[in-house]
C-alpha cells in the first residue's frame, strides 16, 4: 500500500485496511493535536485511491474492514465518496464495514438523506471527536466548534442509522476546569447518546501550541488523582442508554469499559479502587 506521512486511525481499526482519501486535517488548528502538523490538508485524486485499492486486492485475500482516512475524509463530496465506496463493494464484497473520520461540519454539511446513503453503500461507522463539551475549553483549544455544534452532528449522525464513536480527553481544561470540563461534556453525551464513547487522557506532544502553552507556565497537566476525580465526575453525570464506555487507551491510567448507564455504579467503584490505592499505570505515557 502506498501511505503518505504518518498515519493514524482508532484503536478498533487496528485490523482494518487503511486508505487514505485526504491527506491531512482540513481544520489542523486543534492545540494538542500533532498528528497532520506536516501535511497540507487535500483530497486526494480519485485514481490513485482506486489505485490503492486495486493493489490492496492483490495483495490480501480478505478484507473484512476499511477505514478511510486521514483526518476528515467525510469532507468528500458525497457524490466522490459514493464512487469509492461502490468501487469498494465491488473489489471487496467480503468487507463487512467501512469507517471514516469526520468533523462536526463534515457531517453538517451533508445531507440527512446523503448521510444515509453513504450507510446504504457501506459506511457502518463514523468517528468524531468532541474532546470537551465545555465552550470555553473548545475555544481555548481552538476546536473550530462549539458543543451546540457537536450535538447538532452527532445527532445527525445517528439519524442517519450510521453508528457513532466519540471521544472526549480528560485533563484538557487544565485544573481550573476540572468540573466544568466534566459536567459539559457529559451533557453533550447525553443529548447524542453515542453508540461508543471513548475517554482518553491527554498526552502532550511537544510540537503543539498546547506543549509551547505548558512550557511557559500557561498550562498546567492534571495529576493522576486529578484525571481520576474528573473521570468519575463525568461518568457521575452521564445518562445514556447502550453506550460502550472505553477509557483503555494507552493515555489511561486505569482501564476502565462497560456499557453506560448499566455499568455506572461499577465503574464509579473501580475508580475509587484507583484512588484509595493509586494503582495507575505508568505515568510515562502521558508524554512527558
Ligand atoms: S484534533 Fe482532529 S480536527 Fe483537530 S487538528 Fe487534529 S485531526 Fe484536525
Amino acid at each position: 500500500m502506498r501511505y503518505e506521512g504518518r498515519i493514524f486511525r482508532p484503536p478498533s481499526e487496528a485490523r482494518s485496511l487503511i486508505v487514505q482519501v485526504t491527506i491531512g486535517c482540513a481544520h489542523n488548528k486543534c492545540t494538542f493535536c500533532d498528528m497532520y502538523k506536516e501535511k497540507e490538508f487535500r483530497i486526494r485524486k480519485l485514481d490513485e485511491i482506486l489505485e490503492d485499492l486495486d493493489l490492496a486486492r492483490k495483495k490480501y485475500k480478505n478484507i473484512n474492514r476499511i477505514f478511510l482516512a486521514d483526518g476528515d475524509a467525510l469532507i468528500l463530496k458525497t457524490k466522490d465518496l459514493l464512487y469509492i465506496l461502490k468501487y469498494i463493494n465491488k473489489l471487496f464484497p467480503e468487507c463487512e464495514r467501512i469507517g471514516i473520520y469526520a468533523t462536526p461540519k463534515d457531517i453538517l454539511n451533508k445531507g440527512l438523506d446523503e448521510l444515509k446513503e453513504l450507510k446504504e453503500n457501506g459506511i457502518g461507522i463514523i468517528y468524531m471527536g468532541i474532546e470537551s463539551g465545555n465552550d470555553e475549553i473548545l475555544s481555548m483549544i481552538k476546536k473550530g466548534v462549539d458543543s451546540k455544534t457537536m450535538i447538532e452532528a452527532g445527532k445527525k449522525a445517528k439519524e442517519s442509522g450510521i453508528k457513532l464513536s466519540v471521544t472526549l480527553i480528560s485533563g484538557l481544561g487544565g485544573k481550573d476546569n476540572i468540573y466544568k470540563h466534566a459536567t459539559d461534556s457529559a451533557r453533550v453525551i447525553n443529548h447524542i447518546n453515542p453508540d461508543y464513547v471513548g475517554f482518553l487522557t491527554l498526552m502532550l506532544e511537544e510540537n503543539t501550541e498546547l506543549y509551547r502553552d505548558y512550557s511557559d507556565g500557561n498550562f498546567n497537566l492534571l495529576s493522576p488523582d486529578e484525571v481520576m476525580l474528573e473521570t468519575k465526575l463525568f461518568i457521575e453525570n452521564i445518562d445514556v442508554k447502550d453506550s460502550i464506555f472505553r477509557s483503555n487507551h494507552a493515555s489511561n491510567y486505569i482501564s476502565l469499559k462497560g456499557i453506560l448507564n448499566d455499568d455506572k455504579e461499577r465503574l464509579l467503584n473501580e475508580i475509587d479502587q484507583a484512588l484509595n490505592h493509586n494503582n495507575y499505570r505508568s505515568e510515562g505515557l502521558r508524554g512527558l
